[in-house]
């Protein structure tokens, strides 16, 4: 019995963005037929507080997968050169229950979490959007500019980080590398002001975006507020939107921004449309206006890990790639 152990490179070679969003549509679509098991995540803070260890078991019957990522978050990490995100996803057969693969955690979460994101925005935002405002210029920024083109004929990017020099890097490193208009902006109102898409990828614990900031008509992913006392969006702009989850019962139990605005009387028990999985499957409709403002509250889940690795585990394996070590029989 041997494992294959997949390092970041071989991640980021197997896994094209295009590639990943129809492997989260097809995970979704598989969740929302009830053909998987997913439990909520445990996230455990660690002592010296400086992150916390978070455990996402998930199993999928197409592919046939079983498995869990083991991820931590260190948000001081950038201090030292390292991704905030460190961890493994480790896949087992579901027939004899053997240990398949061990691939590097941190590239899997860059691409899976922008590319539900990607899928979310072609399945939510007007066709013609081309105005992408950016709230964060981390590692999520990075594969969110990258999925958001995928999906959508982005021309204008406008950044905003809460270190005005980190948005700046990130603009001049994109707009050389897109050949898009790219600009670095002082707030976050500038950057919402306007845009079709707005991607809000912070470590925020408090609003960042206001509700009255938003277009008619725009389209938002919200992804970095994966816990319930943490939020990027005010009330009012959750109030002002036809919502979408990846994962009812993960929004109901984590997601801040939802349970905040419930709690201070902004929306009620019923203000979530549905899953990303509803859509694919027509039992939701999705945009129902072109001014209509959408929103896509993603907390990520398993599932999104186990579609993206065992895909990269497959075609590794095909290619040769990755390491396999024996652990016996
Ligand atoms: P990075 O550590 O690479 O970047 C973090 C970004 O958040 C930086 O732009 C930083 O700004 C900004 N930031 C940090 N703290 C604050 C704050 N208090 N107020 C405003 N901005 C802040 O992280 P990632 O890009 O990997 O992830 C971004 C967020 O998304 C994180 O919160 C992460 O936990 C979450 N996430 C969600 C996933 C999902 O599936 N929904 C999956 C992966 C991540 P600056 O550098 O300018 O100071």
């Amino acid at each position: 019995m041997s494992v294959l152990i997949l390092s970041g490179d071989d991640v980021r070679a197997l896994l094209p963005m295009a590639t990943c969003i129809e492997l989260m549509a097809g995970a979704l679509r598989t969740l929302a037929e009830g053909e998987a098991v997913q439990p909520l995540r445990q996230a455990l803070g660690l002592t010296n507080g400086k992150g916390l260890l978070g455990v996402m078991p998930a199993q999928l019957a197409t592919p046939p997968v079983a498995g869990v990522k083991v991820i931590t978050v260190m948000p001081g990490n950038h201090a030292r050169g390292l991704d905030s995100h460190q961890g493994t996803v480790q896949l087992f057969d579901v027939d004899e229950g053997r240990p398949l693969a061990i691939l590097d955690a941190a590239s899997i979460t860059e691409i899976r979490t922008a590319a539900a994101s990607g899928l979310a925005t072609r399945l939510l935002a007007r066709d013609d959007a081309a105005e992408l405002a950016l709230l964060g210029s981390g590692v999520q920024a990075r594969s969110h500019l990258e999925a958001m083109r995928a999906v959508r004929p982005i021309r204008r990017v406008r950044v905003w980080s809460r270190t005005l020099e980190h948005a700046r890097r990130f603009a001049d490193r994109a707009a050389a590398e897109s050949g898009l208009e790219v600009v670095a902006v002082d707030s976050a109102r500038q950057a919402v002001a306007g845009a079709d898409v707005v991607c809000t990828l912070t470590g925020a614990r408090r609003p960042i975006v206001e509700g009255e900031w938003l277009a008619p008509g725009c389209h938002v992913n919200a992804v970095g507020a994966c816990t319930k006392t943490s939020r990027e969006l005010d009330g009012a702009a959750v109030a002002r939107a036809r919502v979408f989850v990846d994962r009812r019962e993960s929004a109901e139990n984590e997601a801040g921004d939802l349970i905040l605005a419930r709690d201070e009387g902004a929306i009620g028990d019923d203000h979530v449309a549905g899953e990303l999985g509803d859509l694919l499957t027509g039992r939701v409709a999705g945009r129902t206006a072109a001014e209509e403002i959408t929103l896509f509250e993603s907390l990520g889940i398993g599932v999104e890990d186990l579609a993206a690795g065992w895909h990269v585990y497959r075609r590794a394996r095909d290619a040769g790639r990755g390491i396999a070590v024996s652990l016996g029989d």
